[in-house]
């Protein structure tokens, strides 16, 4: 089955045609990243607008770039949520007027799958049961994994995500949006040991997360040390190398936890947080020593892009999904609500 996917639930328009015999045939992505740059952050309205100028010019380049022609789409996949509902409508809309349109079916998929699923585009895919740990700009869970829309939630974030928790503190650090790549580029040259942050909720049992108090932690040691005189290069670097670490050794360590007490020794890292190379070394190291393995995407794919939301939709209408002509997407989504196939 060949399958158009579109993803929009917030600042990127992406566009993938998958097909379940042949593979990824093609992909493009428009990054909003340097419009909202200026805000410091997403602005709502501004995606939305952006999304609809986008969706066709990119639609058309994937065609191109597969050597497809339209009438030999056989679905369409779209991002219903969670996300920015100004943002998810274009997708939405679209993929709803094409597949009118074209007289083929469409079905919404949820965002949070498609990231969790992205690791399967690779050569090596995970195999089911396995231990999820999302980490992105909206979400830090864990989550056992028992097969597509088998999901049973762990633990979560009981504020910031990972993902909010870097671009928070960069931002406070004086780095641009988004964060997470700020601080990894700066925490390479970060003197280790210079500073040592809090590893959150670790000390009590159990698998919820919370990142706000270490954004806190940041802030005043950056503030300690314009009162001392010195926000150098090398000491803001030297920053975030602690906080950077702090974040990757309480995930490490609740991911060890989740692995124990499900009895399981794989584990999915995805969403944007799980581009972040000292994260993959410290649980490469861990599932070493736990005759384990870990799986994630190529980088380009564990940010927001239509590859997974193509591959997840095309698994859900391999499976006879598929929505109805109503335009519905959902802000907030528990994953847990989706139905097994
Ligand atoms: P959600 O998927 O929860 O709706 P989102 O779509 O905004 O949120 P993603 O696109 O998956 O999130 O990921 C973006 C986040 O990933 C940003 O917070 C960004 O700072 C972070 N990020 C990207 N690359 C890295 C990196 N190398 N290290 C740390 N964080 C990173
Ligand atoms: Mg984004
Ligand atoms: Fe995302």
């Amino acid at each position: 089955m060949l399958v158009l996917g579109l993803e929009t639930s917030c600042d990127e328009t992406g566009v993938a045609l998958y097909d379940s015999e042949r593979g990824l045939l093609a992909d493009a992505l428009f990054s909003q990243i340097e419009q909202h740059r200026v805000f410091g952050g997403v602005v709502p309205e501004l995606a939305s607008r952006d999304h609809v100028k986008r969706m066709l010019p990119l639609i058309r380049e994937v065609l191109t770039t597969a050597g497809v022609e339209r009438t030999q789409i056989e679905a369409i996949a779209y991002t219903a949520g969670p996300g920015l509902v100004g943002a998810l409508l274009v997708g939405a809309s679209c993929s709803q007027a094409l597949a009118f349109a074209w007289g083929i079916p469409a079905v919404g998929v949820h965002h949070m799958e498609g990231h969790l699923l992205a690791p399967m585009l690779e050569e090596q895919p995970p195999a089911f049961p396995f231990v999820a740990l999302l980490v992105s700009g909206g979400h830090t869970q864990l989550v056992r994994v028992d097969g597509i829309g088998r999901y049973q939630l762990l633990g979560e974030s009981l504020d910031d995500a990972a993902g909010e928790a870097f671009d928070k503190t960069a931002k406070l650090m004086g780095l641009q949006y988004p964060g997470g790549p700020e601080i990894a580029r700066l925490a390479e040259i970060g003197t280790p040991g210079r500073f040592t942050f809090p590893r959150p909720m670790t000390d009590r049992p159990g698998l919820d997360f919370s990142f706000s108090g270490l954004k806190t932690f940041t802030l005043n040691t950056w503030l300690q040390c314009r009162e001392a005189g010195d926000q150098s290069e090398q000491t803001r670097a030297d920053v975030a190398l602690a906080f950077q670490q702090a974040v990757v050794d309480t995930l490490t360590i609740k991911c060890r936890r989740a692995l124990k007490q499900t009895g399981l020794n794989n584990l999915v890292i995805a969403g944007g947080v799980s581009a972040n190379q000292s994260l993959r070394q410290s649980l490469e190291k861990m599932l070493g020593e736990l005759k384990g393995q870990v799986f994630y995407a190529r980088p380009r794919f564990c940010t927001d892009n239509g590859a997974m939301i193509a591959y997840a939709g095309c698994q859900r209408l391999l499976a006879g999904q598929q929505d109805g002509p109503a335009i519905g997407v959902q802000a907030r989504w528990p994953m847990e609500q989706l139905p097994a196939i």
